[in-house]
Formats: structure tokens, C-alpha cells, sequence
């Protein structure tokens, strides 16, 4: 029997209405909505595409958002100063910080001075290494993990026990996807490009995740047979059949890997819809920690 899809639209639409009610009621008593500020470099067409779908997302919600947007020669000092603006703003309870980052502009810098507290992309290194450390807890874990999770939790299988591979080690999916599986009790393998034998690893896999940024990669004879498989991948490829002339494909080869798994995440409409939901859940978790003024 194929695989039961595990839709990630209805999962981001149930969980966005709960917060819209949560957003309505904050605001009722504090008198302004949770706020989340954006910091974005530079001119890249797919990060202002990210910017301009996570302000949609806070509108239809009932979150406050706003933007710095710095142009590409901005030097490091201005990038941070952004950022401590937005520290210092009480208006602003979670930040953004896109990435990728300018190469001239030191990352790790400006990670650093984001307030852990508005953290709520779970990027600061601090929370990072909390969520690998036995007995710490991060103040917000990053976005499209906890989506990974949430959609691996709709399955209503547990975690616990089951032999997890990740494919992809980024610090923003992969090793994050990783820990939070270990962190629920998952016996967790990591592979990357230097892993030997994929195929047979992932084949002894109860839950696969795929983070690798290759179209198709995974292919449906690797899935051991009654697996989950969450599809983070997002990648464009040539469409002629479609206006706009591409498509957006996931890492995992959907068909033949829906004829082995007994859940599968589609993409689109998996992964994508949770990342932004999740940062909405971390803003309003933010802003609900902070004092009342
Ligand atoms: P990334 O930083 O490029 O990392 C890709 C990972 O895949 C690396 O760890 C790399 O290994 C590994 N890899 C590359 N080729 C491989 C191969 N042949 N065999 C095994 N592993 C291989 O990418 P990312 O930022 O994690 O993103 C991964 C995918 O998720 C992309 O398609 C991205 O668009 C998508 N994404 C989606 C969302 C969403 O919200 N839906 C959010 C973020 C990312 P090495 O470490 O050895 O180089």
C-alpha cells in the first residue's frame, strides 16, 4: 500500500489558526501584538522572497512584522547594529536574521548578538550547542527542524528506539533534524557527502530525513519498507509545462519512495509551510515571556 501522505499545509493551517486565537489574545491583554523583526542583506531574490512570504504569514496571523533591509555593501558594524536595534526594541520580541549572509559580513559575529531571548530562529550558537547538551535546554530551537518534528509527530509513531538517518549536516537543518532525533530518543545516524554506502544506510532507517539540495536524490529502492520520510529538500527544476517555467522537487524521489514508506512529506506542501508556522510559534512564545510592560 503506498504511503500515507503527511500533509504539511493542513498541519501549518490547523497549527496558524491556533495561533492567530493565541496572537488576538496577547494582544487583547498586552494592547500590542507579538512583534518580529527581519534583518536582510543584501539583494538576493530568494531571501527577499523568504522575507516577504514570513511577513504574509505574521499578517494573516495577527503578528507584528518589520524589516531592516541593509543593502549588500553594508559593513559588519551596520549588520550588528541592526540587530542590537532590534534587541533594544521592546515592540520586537523575536528576531530574523537571513541568512546567507554577504561573504565580507563575519556570521558568527553577527549571530552572536542576538538577543538569546528574541532568538526565536533558534540560530544563535548558544542555543545551537544547548540543544546538543545533555540536561540544556535552548530558549528556541531553529525553525525548519522543529517542523521536521512536528510533521514526524502527525504520523503518531514514536520515536523513541527508532533508528534515524539524516541526510545533510547544515547547521541549519541537518545537524539540528539530528540532535532533536537523539534528543526524542532516536538512535541517529548523520551522512553527508563523504558518507560511504547511502543507499544501504538509509535503507536501515525507520525515519529518513533528506537535507541535501540534490532534486531526486533519494531514490524509493533505498527506503526500508514502512518508513517515514520527511523531504526537506526545495529545488527548482526546468518546467516547461509550467507557466513558470520551473517546478519545485524535493531530495527524495516521491513515487518510487511512496511505494516503500508508510509515511511520506511532499514537497511542496511539507516542510515549507512548517518553517514559517514554527517561527510564528517561537515569536509568540517570545513575546509571551517577556514581562508585561
Ligand atoms: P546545505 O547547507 O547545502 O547542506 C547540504 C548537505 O547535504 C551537506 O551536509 C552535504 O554534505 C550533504 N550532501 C551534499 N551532497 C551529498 C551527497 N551526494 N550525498 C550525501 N550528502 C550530500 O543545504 P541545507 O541548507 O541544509 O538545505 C538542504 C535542502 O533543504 C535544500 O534543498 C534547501 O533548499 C532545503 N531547505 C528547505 C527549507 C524549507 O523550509 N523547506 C529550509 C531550509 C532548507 P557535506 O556537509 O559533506 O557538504
Amino acid at each position: 500500500m503506498p504511503a500515507k501522505i503527511i500533509d504539511g499545509r493542513l498541519v501549518a493551517e490547523r497549527l496558524q489558526a491556533e495561533i492567530k486565537g493565541a496572537a488576538a489574545e496577547y494582544k487583547a491583554s498586552r494592547g500590542a501584538a507579538p512583534g518580529l523583526g527581519v534583518v536582510l542583506v543584501g539583494d538576493d531574490s530568494a531571501s527577499a522572497m523568504y522575507v516577504r512570504m514570513k511577513r504574509r504569514a505574521c499578517e494573516r496571523v495577527g503578528l507584528r512584522s518589520e524589516a531592516r533591509i541593509l543593502p549588500a555593501d553594508a559593513t559588519q558594524a551596520q549588520v550588528e547594529a541592526a540587530v542590537r536595534a532590534y534587541n533594544s526594541d521592546p515592540a520586537i520580541h523575536g528576531i530574523l536574521l537571513q541568512l546567507p549572509l554577504p561573504s565580507h559580513v563575519d556570521e558568527e559575529a553577527v549571530l552572536n548578538e542576538i538577543s538569546l531571548a528574541k532568538d526565536v530562529d533558534g540560530i544563535h550558537p548558544m542555543n545551537l550547542g544547548r540543544l546538543g547538551m545533555r540536561g540544556r535546554e535552548p530558549t528556541f530551537t531553529p525553525a525548519t527542524p522543529t517542523g521536521v518534528m512536528a510533521l514526524i509527530k502527525e504520523t503518531g509513531v514514536a520515536i523513541e528506539g527508532k533508528r534515524a538517518v539524516v541526510i545533510g549536516r547544515s547547521n541549519i537543518v541537518g545537524l539540528p533534524v539530528a540532535l532533536m532525533l537523539t534528543n526524542a530518543n532516536a538512535t541517529v545516524t548523520i551522512c553527508h557527502s563523504r558518507t560511504r554506502d547511502l543507499p544501504g544506510t538509509v535503507k536501515q532507517a525507520d525515519i529518513v530525513v533528506a537535507a541535501v539540495g540534490r532534486p531526486e536524490f533519494v531514490k524509493g529502492d533505498w527506503i526500508k519498507a514502512g518508513a517515514i520520510v520527511i523531504d526537506v529538500g526545495s529545488n527548482s527544476v526546468p518546467d516547461r509545462a509550467n507557466e513558470k517555467g520551473y517546478r519545485y522537487v524535493g531530495d527524495v524521489e516521491f513515487e518510487s519512495a511512496r511505494a516503500q514508506a508508510a509515511y511520506i512529506s511532499k514537497v511542496p506542501g511539507g516542510v515549507g509551510p512548517m518553517t514559517i508556522t514554527m517561527l510564528l510559534a517561537n515569536t509568540l512564545k517570545a513575546a509571551r515571556a517577556f514581562p508585561p510592560a
